[in-house]
């Protein structure tokens, strides 16, 4: 069994990966996948935090140009990834896994506040851990989440999950000669406006020298593919 290149890791899925093909909701079977993969890179003691994005069900955003107030419908987002976090908890608890859910928004009937200090022993106890609401704030997202719990938790190397290879030069759907980056600088990302990530979350990584891999999550095998260190998707570094 070869051995992680990476100890501790922070893996971040946004919301739509749950629905599938479908628009909105959870695709228990596609959640199930998900989980099974995330199980391989867990079997050979990778210790790993999980933020996990609402867009399957709502976003602040989204609300807002319809007239919403911005900061009710942003707590209507965090609120969507708590139920995304709940129904990833369960499906990594059916493979017997032991899991926490951490809240940055109380709700300690369903899951614990989130406390840095319990989050690095529930990781050192081999327990995976789930952050959910994003980072409490509203006008944030899920990626800043991902990125400053990342650093809260020690983390080596956030896991940013996409639909597509990684970062290309050009739009891949559009363009077939689009070319594939191995790796890119935070400030290519941010000058550029590549959609990757929001430039908040990459330039709090950029700030912390936190390196990022966006990878193709619905490609069997990659989590655990890039925790060994396989040269997969776009690494975003200094
Ligand atoms: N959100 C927020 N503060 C945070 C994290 C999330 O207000 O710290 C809200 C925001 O409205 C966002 C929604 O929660 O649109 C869902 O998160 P996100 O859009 O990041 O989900 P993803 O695109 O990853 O599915």
């Amino acid at each position: 069994m070869k051995t992680p290149k990476y100890k501790r890791i922070l893996l971040k899925l946004s919301g739509e990966a749950l629905a599938g093909g479908e628009e909105n909701g959870i695709q228990l079977d596609i959640i199930e996948k998900i989980a099974k993969e995330i199980k391989q890179t867990y079997d050979i003691g990778t210790e790993i935090g999980i933020v996990i994005g609402g867009g399957n069900i709502f976003r602040g955003v989204a609300g807002a140009t319809k007239g919403m107030d911005r900061t009710q419908s942003d707590y209507m987002g965090m609120l969507a990834t708590c139920i995304n976090s709940l129904a990833l908890q369960q499906a990594l608890e059916s493979l017997d896994i032991p899991t926490r859910v951490q809240t940055a928004i109380k709700m300690e009937q369903i899951a614990e506040p989130y406390i840095r200090r319990k989050a690095m022993r529930h990781l050192e106890k081999g327990r995976i851990v789930i952050f959910a609401a994003g980072i409490g704030s509203p006008y944030f997202t899920t990626d800043t989440a991902a990125s400053l719990r990342a650093m809260e938790i020690e983390a080596e190397v956030i896991l940013k999950a996409t639909k597509v290879d990684g970062i290309y030069d050009k739009d891949p759907v559009l363009y077939p000669d689009a070319k594939l980056f191995k790796d890119i600088a935070y400030i290519d990302v941010l000058r550029k406006g590549l959609k990757v990530m929001d430039s908040t979350a990459v330039s709090l990584s950029m700030d912390n020298k936190l390196p990022i891999v966006t990878f193709n999550v619905s490609k069997p095998g990659n989590i655990i593919k890039v925790v060994q260190g396989e040269e997969i998707g776009t690494l975003i570094h200094s």
